[in-house]
């Protein structure tokens, strides 16, 4: 019996992957002789040289769905939370963004510049924040 898999392009080896950290499922990419077979992780998608995993002591599952765990920052969830809203604005209840107008949380405008927006949050009676496709703003209001 062979005591190594036959190396061929394509095929699937669980290898050492430095960026998981672990033994994780790799795809052979290119193959310049046994010593020097180049692999991507399917994990992290990175392309290194193909190291064997150590048979002993290498904890697979658990340390790689760490590694992957990416949490989002508040900002980032914001923005996910905006975007929502922004989908689910109706264009047609949309009204043209005047300055001298007074908004509600939950308007929606339409914007010369940005275009459609939803009015997340009254920041003082003058100043509202508006998420448009570009980001959130902060606009004016009730100008007299
Ligand atoms: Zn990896």
């Amino acid at each position: 019996m062979l005591s190594k898999k036959k190396m061929e392009i394509g095929i699937e080896v669980e290898a050492l992957c430095n960026k998981c950290k672990a033994a994780t499922v790799h795809v052979v990419v290119a193959i310049k002789s046994q010593d020097m077979v180049r692999v991507m992780c399917k994990t992290c998608q990175s392309l290194h040289r193909f190291k064997a995993p150590e048979s002993k002591g290498v904890k697979k599952a658990a340390k790689v769905q760490k590694a992957q765990k990416v949490k989002l920052t508040p900002e980032a969830r914001e923005s996910k939370k905006w975007n929502k809203l922004l989908l689910a604005a109706d264009p047609e209840k949309a009204v043209a963004y005047s300055m001298s107008s007074v908004y509600a949380e939950n308007d929606i405008i339409q914007h010369t510049k940005f275009g459609l927006g939803v009015v997340v949050k009254i920041l003082d009676p003058s100043k509202i924040s508006v998420v448009f496709e570009d980001g959130v703003k902060n606009m004016v209001q009730n100008l007299k």
